[in-house]
C-alpha cells in the first residue's frame, strides 16, 4: 500500500488558483485569538462569510454531491484543498461545524430524495452550520439510554428534554439529536433521528465552561452548552430514517466521527503541534544551549514525531478504506482510541520536555505563546468526546467479535 501522493500538472494548476484564491479572501487576522465578546463575534462572522465564499464555488464541502449543492470534486481535488486550507491556518468548513459535516453524511446515508434536497444545499453553502446534540445526562456512553422524548402530533412532532456538553459559541442554525419516541420499546429499538432548525421556539442554550479550548474548524471553542427542548415543534419531515430507527441512523454518524472523516486525513493538527513543540526546542535556550541540543529532549521528540505520525497513518489508512470502499471494522474506533491516549500521553511528554512553561499561557512565560498550555488542557478533554476512549475499545472488541457469537457490523457510510 503506498500512501504517498503525487499530483498531476493540472492538479498543480487548481493548487495554484486555490492558492490564490485563499491569499485574496482569507482575513489575515483570522486566527486571532479574540480580546472581546465583540472581537469574538466579528472574528466568527467572517469565518461564517468565507465559508460562504468557499460554498459558493464547491469548496466548503468539497466532495459532497454536486446535485446537492456540494463541490462533487475527486479525492485528489479535495485533498489540494484541504492542504491549501491548512497553509493558511483554516480547516473545511472554517468553523465549528460538526453537526453539518457529520449530520450532511448522514442525512446522505439516510434521507429520501426529498430530504436531501431540503436540507443538504444550505450545509454545502455554508448557509447552516450545525451542531450535534446526542449526550444527556444519563446519556453519555450509554447513548442509547436517550430521555428527550419526541411526541408525534399531527404532521409535528414534540420534542422535550435536555442534551449537554453540545455545541460550541455563536449559536446554530441546525441541530441533529437522537430522541425516544417509545419508551415502550426494546432499547436501541425505540429512538429517533431529527435534523431540527436550531432558531425554533422552545429551544434554549446555557452556556458551559469547561476547562478544554478544542481547536476544531480552525477555532478556539472552549465552550460546549447544555441545550433544552421545551415543547419543541419539528415538522415530521424533519425524521431522518424512520420513526424507532435512529439508533441505526446514529451509527452513521458515530461511524464518521470516530474515526472515519475525511477532515482528519491529513492528520495537520497533530503536525501542527509537532512544529510547535520542534520550534521551542531549537528557540529556546536552557543552560547555555538550545534545548534541543539535551540527548534526553531529543530523545523525546522523537517518541513524540513517531506517535504523532502512527496516528496521521492509521487517519490516512481509514480514509483509504471508506473511499476505496474497502470493508471496514474495527479500524474507526481504533484511530480515535490511538489520537485520545496520544493525545494524554503527550500532555505528559511535552510538559517533560517543557518544564512549567507547558502549564501557562501568559504571554511572557508560556510555551509556544500558550499554544502548548491549551495542549495540557485538550490532551485530557479530548479524551471524551465522540466516546470516551474506554469506549473505543468496548466499539473494538464488539467489532472483532469479543465475547460475541458474531462481529458487530460497522454503521453503514454509503
Ligand atoms: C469537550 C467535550 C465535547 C463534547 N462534545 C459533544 C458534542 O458535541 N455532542 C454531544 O452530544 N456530546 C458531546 N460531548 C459529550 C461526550 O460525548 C460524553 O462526555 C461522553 O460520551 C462520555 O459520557 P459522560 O460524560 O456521560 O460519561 P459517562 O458515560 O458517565 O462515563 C464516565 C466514565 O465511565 C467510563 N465508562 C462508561 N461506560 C463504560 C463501559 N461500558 N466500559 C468501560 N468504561 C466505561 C467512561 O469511559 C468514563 O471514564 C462532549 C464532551 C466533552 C468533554
Amino acid at each position: 500500500m503506498d500512501f504517498e501522493i503525487r499530483y498531476t500538472p493540472e492538479q498543480e494548476a487548481f493548487r495554484q488558483e486555490v492558492r490564490a484564491w485563499l491569499a485574496e479572501h482569507v482575513p489575515p487576522d483570522i486566527n486571532k485569538t479574540p480580546e472581546s465578546p465583540e472581537e469574538a463575534e466579528r472574528l466568527y462572522q467572517a469565518r461564517r462569510a468565507l465559508g460562504r465564499a468557499l460554498g459558493a464555488r464547491g469548496w466548503l464541502f468539497p466532495m459532497a454531491p454536486k446535485e446537492y449543492g456540494g463541490g462533487g470534486m475527486d479525492l485528489d481535488q479535495a485533498i489540494i484543498l484541504l492542504e491549501e486550507a491548512d497553509r493558511v491556518g483554516i480547516s473545511l468548513p472554517p468553523f465549528y461545524d460538526t453537526g453539518g459535516i457529520l449530520g450532511s453524511g448522514t442525512i446522505l446515508v439516510w434521507g429520501t430524495e426529498e430530504q436531501k434536497r431540503a436540507f443538504l444545499p444550505p450545509i454545502y453553502r455554508g448557509e447552516v452550520r450545525a451542531w450535534q446534540l446526542l449526550s444527556e445526562p444519563s446519556a453519555g456512553s450509554d447513548l442509547a439510554n436517550v430521555k428527550t422524548r419526541a411526541v408525534r402530533d399531527g404532521d409535528t412532532y414534540v420534542i422535550t428534554g435536555q442534551k449537554i456538553f453540545v455545541g460550541s459559541d455563536h449559536g446554530a442554525e441546525g441541530l441533529f439529536t437522537l430522541t425516544c419516541t417509545d419508551p415502550d420499546r426494546p432499547r436501541h429499538e425505540n429512538l429517533s433521528w431529527f435534523w431540527i432548525d436550531g432558531r425554533s421556539p422552545g429551544i434554549t442554550i446555557q452556556p458551559m465552561d469547561l476547562w478544554g479550548g478544542s481547536s476544531e474548524g480552525g477555532q478556539q471553542v472552549g465552550r460546549k452548552n447544555i441545550v433544552f427542548f421545551d415543547q419543541v415543534r419539528v415538522p415530521a419531515f424533519n425524521l431522518i430514517g424512520g420513526e424507532n430507527n435512529g439508533w441505526r441512523v446514529a451509527s452513521t454518524h458515530l461511524e464518521l466521527e470516530h474515526g472515519f472523516g475525511f477532515t482528519r486525513v491529513l492528520g495537520t493538527r497533530a503536525r501542527r503541534l509537532w512544529q510547535q513543540v520542534y520550534d521551542y526546542c531549537c528557540a529556546t535556550i536552557r543552560d547555555g544551549r538550545p534545548l534541543v541540543a539535551d540527548p534526553a529532549v531529543r530523545d523525546r521528540l522523537a517518541q513524540i514525531y513517531i506517535r504523532l505520525e502512527i496516528q496521521r497513518l492509521f487517519e490516512t489508512r481509514n480514509f483509504w478504506l471508506v473511499s476505496a470502499r474497502q470493508p471496514r471494522s474495527y479500524e474507526g474506533a481504533q484511530a480515535s482510541y490511538y489520537r485520545k491516549m496520544t493525545g494524554l500521553w503527550l500532555t505528559r511528554a511535552i510538559a517533560e520536555i517543557v518544564g512549567p512553561f507547558a502549564f501557562t499561557n501568559d504571554p511572557e512565560w508560556g510555551a509556544a505563546e500558550g499554544y502548548l498550555e491549551l495542549q495540557q488542557r485538550d490532551g485530557v478533554c479530548d479524551v471524551h468526546p465522540g466516546g470516551t476512549a474506554d469506549i473505543q475499545k468496548v466499539v473494538m472488541a464488539r467489532r472483532i467479535g469479543i465475547g460475541r457469537a458474531e462481529p458487530e457490523r460497522a454503521g453503514a457510510l454509503a
